[in-house]
């Protein structure tokens, strides 16, 4: 069992920027990463406002390039499942499925995921058109229908990214105003084949064996309705992966970790980095600011212990 300096657990844009600068400072560092690198960022087809790449990049691009960057200094990537932590030894010990890595230190960066509707249909037709990723299934629903739940940044700036591929795009909103930046509604209210079903709720999600309709009902009016569609894209805000770290940190009641200025959690040496932690912004370019703040507090942590 080798004892590292730091443990980053996650590998989206906060743990790989963590990992370069770790790397590159050279400490011990090892990245343990659930599925593949670039966490959310990399199921996002384009990525628009990260700066440095004037034509945009794709997040699945811009997640091998940070992999890239980060591996040429050394860092270690592990592709594991972290199954349980213990931050009270003086080396904070990560279980995995096939052992135990230890750390002086760690940051946390598991990022967020995808929250369901939670209505009937939803899991039963779940890669029988309803999807959580437009990136990974918007090329299957071409001169198809589809329907995008959620007024959000994501919900719009997918269902943009969809309208390249569907003959129409309905997006089923609960307001009657989008939260989405104003650059996206621009577009979208500007998109030939986007329509907004405004004001309204999904109750549930229908079809034999694959979507074929949607029932909403208009919370205004109380009146129900159904839309045929082929897909539902559901794009209704995100969850924090941190249900392994709730019995050893501070969490605040939406289960988001709560740090200070220089990142630190309520566990010593544990730092918290990205969309994971308690904060206004979940943006690529703050998570990879976190990511850098995270190992400086680290490697000032490290120095004095
Ligand atoms: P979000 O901003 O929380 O938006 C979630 C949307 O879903 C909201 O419009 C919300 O309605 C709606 N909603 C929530 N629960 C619902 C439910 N049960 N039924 C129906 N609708 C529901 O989440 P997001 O769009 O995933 O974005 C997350 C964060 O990432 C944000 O901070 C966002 O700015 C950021 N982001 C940024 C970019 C970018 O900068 N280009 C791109 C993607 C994401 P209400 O509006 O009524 O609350």
């Amino acid at each position: 069992m080798t004892n590292h300096d730091l443990l980053i657990i996650g590998g989206g844009p906060a743990g790989l920027a963590a990992g370069l600068y770790a790397a590159r400072a050279r400490l011990s560092v090892l990245l343990i990463e659930k599925e593949m690198v670039g966490g959310q960022m990399a199921t996002t087809e384009l990525i628009e406002n990260y700066p440095g790449f004037s034509e945009g990049s794709s997040g699945v691009e811009l997640a091998e390039k940070m992999r890239e960057q980060a591996e040429r200094f050394g860092l270690r990537i592990e592709l594991d499942e972290v199954m349980s932590v213990d931050f009270t030894r003086p080396e904070m010990a990560v279980t995995l499925g096939d052992g135990e890595r230890t750390g002086r230190a760690a940051i946390i960066a598991t990022g967020r995921r995808p929250q369901l509707l939670g209505v009937p249909g939803e899991i039963e037709l779940r890669g029988r058109g309803v999807s959580y990723c437009a990136t990974c299934d918007g090329p299957f629903f071409r001169d198809k229908r589809i329907v995008v739940v959620g007024g959000g940044n994501s919900a719009i700036e997918e269902a943009l990214y969809l309208s390249r591929f569907a003959s129409e795009v309905v997006v089923v909103h609960r307001r009657d105003k989008l939260r989405a930046d104003r650059v996206l509604q621009e577009r979208s209210f500007n998109n030939k084949k986007m329509r907004f079903v405004w004001d309204s709720v999904v109750t549930s999600i229908e079809g034999d064996g694959k979507v074929e309709a949607l029932a909403v009902r208009n919370v205004k009016t109380g009146k129900t309705a159904s839309i045929a569609t082929d897909g539902v894209f559901v794009y209704v805000g995100n969850l924090p992966n941190t249900e392994v770290f709730k019995d050893e940190i501070e969490l605040d009641e939406r289960g988001y970790v709560i740090v200070d200025p220089e990142l630190a959690t309520s566990a010593r040496g544990v730092f918290a980095a990205g969309d994971v932690r308690v904060g206004p912004a979940k943006q690529v370019a703050t998570a990879v600011g976190d990511g850098a703040l995270a190992v400086i507090s680290a490697e000032r942590y490290l120095e004095n212990v």
